[in-house]
């Protein structure tokens, strides 16, 4: 009776952690308060891991409790908390229902254990080396993320601004448009190849994608051959009918030989409830059974991971090649300014720490107020594709504004109070007076100076009656506001260098006001 009800908590569960996580990346207009995203994210595996690692803090050790789980239960995570995990059961459960044949439709699937132990270790080893970029491309949270901020979002959005603008026309004013800034190519791109991948392995194989390529899928089956609770099938009761076989979406079930791979079973506990003999058992596996398939597992482990070490140091060196390139500004000019580096986020302390632990979940992409965070081509080479960098193309940084350095569910962007980031330096101001207006023209500016929060650009005597910037890059805290609003074209006249490593810039002055005012002078109106 008891395990009969627990499809039906996992699936409760399930869609709570779904709903709560795609609400992160699509509240475009930030109703849910920031302390909520380290709340939901607290157990999503990779990003924990790896903010462990950056702040070592018990605060951050959700995967510690995933691990726990799993050693009891097996990969209740992949059922349950993964929200990538609950879109491949939908796709499944709308699928079955369109179909004629609607029950039973899934066999045993032969392991693919060189395939998904060498996919383990290609994500895994470089992240040694301080590349992310495999694992960015499969860890299941930060696509899920990514689905959901480049192309689900901007479709609520769309769909926002159209019924804003016709309840507008009815003069309701309950609903108003937001302006999205910029639709990134790449992320949307990736997104939808990704998505069209893994619908169409679930909806042929079931959860396939979670059995071959998933890392954490992979690292979770490893550790579930130790959990204490198994799903078996007991010998005695089973009359081989079959049918969990055929309900089971691992593919995990062997009715010819009356086995359960529980390396490859997600816990979804499906094959409970359609069995009409109680042939099933959820409990603790005899020991010499257990002891003999251990063995097996670790010898070809090894051996997975040993054949694929050489092709990884490999992959890392290209990687780190990659880095070295110098990354050009795609802007053109007359006189011609090249970005020797790019911008990372406040809170990300430098390109080397944030290109290493980013893992392109587009989180902060996603709360960015400004939308200055935009996900990157080739701006830190090959091994930062598609993590956020700052595009003063599109906006600047806000100078009231630590968002993003609290939503970062994996250490990424670590925090930083608000007096902090107001001195953090991700970048020192250039300028290009053969490309500035005030020049070129002949005539007034200053949008540079007006926007600078820090006053690291200030407007001096030039010609007759006019001012031109001069900078002081000590002061300046690279939030891009003056390289946004610089309205020369086609090319900035004063842009962003950044900071490999962020730096702590000087103290803005605060210049005191002395105004002498006369309050015997009657008031003048
Ligand atoms: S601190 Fe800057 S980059 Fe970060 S969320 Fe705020 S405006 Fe965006
Ligand atoms: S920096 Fe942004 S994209 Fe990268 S992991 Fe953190 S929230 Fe996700």
């Amino acid at each position: 009776m008891l395990l009969a009800r627990l499809k039906k908590i996992r699936i409760a569960v399930s869609i709570l952690f779904f709903l709560f996580t795609a609400v992160l990346f699509l509240d475009f207009k930030s109703y849910i308060p920031i302390t909520a995203h380290k709340y939901i994210l607290y157990v999503q595996f990779v990003p924990s891991l790896l903010k462990f690692v950056n702040v070592l803090s018990i605060a951050a050790a959700g995967f510690i409790f995933i691990i726990i789980l799993t050693l009891l239960f097996g990969r209740v995570y992949c059922s349950t908390i993964c929200p990538l995990g609950t879109l491949q059961d939908i796709a499944i459960y709308i699928t079955r229902k369109f179909r004629k044949k609607k029950k039973n439709r899934f066999r045993y699937l032969r392991p693919q254990n060189l395939l998904r132990y060498s996919l383990l270790a290609l994500a895994v080893i470089p992240v040694l080396f301080g590349s992310m970029f495999v694992l960015d491309l499969l860890d299941p949270y930060s696509n899920f993320g990514k689905i959901n901020s480049n192309l689900l979002r901007p479709v609520l959005v769309f769909l926002n601004n159209s019924a804003a603008y016709t309840l507008e026309s009815f003069k309701n004013y309950s609903l108003y448009p937001f302006e999205l800034r910029t639709i990134s190519l790449l992320g949307a791109g990736f997104s939808v190849l990704f998505l069209a991948f893994v619908l169409w392995m679930s909806v042929a194989k079931g959860r396939l994608y979670c059995n071959s390529v998933c890392p954490v899928g992979t690292l979770l089956g490893l550790i579930s051959r130790f959990s204490i609770f198994k799903i078996a099938i007991d010998q005695t009761k089973c009359k081989g009918c079959g049918i969990c076989e055929r309900t089971c979406k691992s593919g995990c079930i062997d009715n010819k030989t009356r086995s359960v791979d529980f390396s490859r079973c997600v816990s979804c506990f499906n094959c409970f409830n359609v069995c009409p003999s109680e042939g099933l058992t959820y409990e603790k596996p005899s020991k010499e059974k257990e002891t003999v398939d251990l063995k097996e597992t670790d010898t070809k482990k090894r051996e997975f991971i040993f054949k694929t070490s050489a092709y990884l140091v490999g992959l890392s060196g290209l990687a780190f090649m990659q880095q070295k390139k110098v990354i050009k500004s795609y802007k053109k000019n007359s006189v011609p300014t090249f970005k020797q580096n790019p911008l990372t986020p406040p809170g990300s302390r430098g390109i080397d720490h944030f290109t290493s632990t980013c893992t392109a979940c587009h989180l902060c992409v996603s709360a960015c107020p400004a939308q200055v965070l935009q996900p990157a081509y080739l701006e830190y080479g090959l091994r930062g594709m598609m993590q956020p960098h700052m595009d003063y193309m599109t906006s600047f940084c806000q100078y009231e504004c630590t968002i993003c350095t609290d939503v970062c569910p994996n250490g990424a962007i670590l925090p930083l109070t608000l007096e902090t980031k107001k001195l953090t330096q991700l970048g020192k101001v250039k300028f290009v007076k053969d490309d500035c207006i005030v020049k070129t023209e002949n005539t007034d500016c200053g949008a540079c100076s007006e926007h600078c929060p820090t006053k690291a650009v200030n407007m001096v005597p030039y010609k007759g009656k006019l001012s031109i910037p001069e900078v002081k890059d000590e002061y300046c805290i690279g939030c891009g506001a003056c390289e946004y609003a610089c309205p020369a074209r086609p090319y900035k006249a004063i842009y962003v260098e950044g900071n490999p490593k962020h730096l702590i810039a000087k103290k803005p002055e605060v210049k005191k006001i002395d105004q002498k005012v006369d309050y015997k002078e009657d008031f003048p109106f």
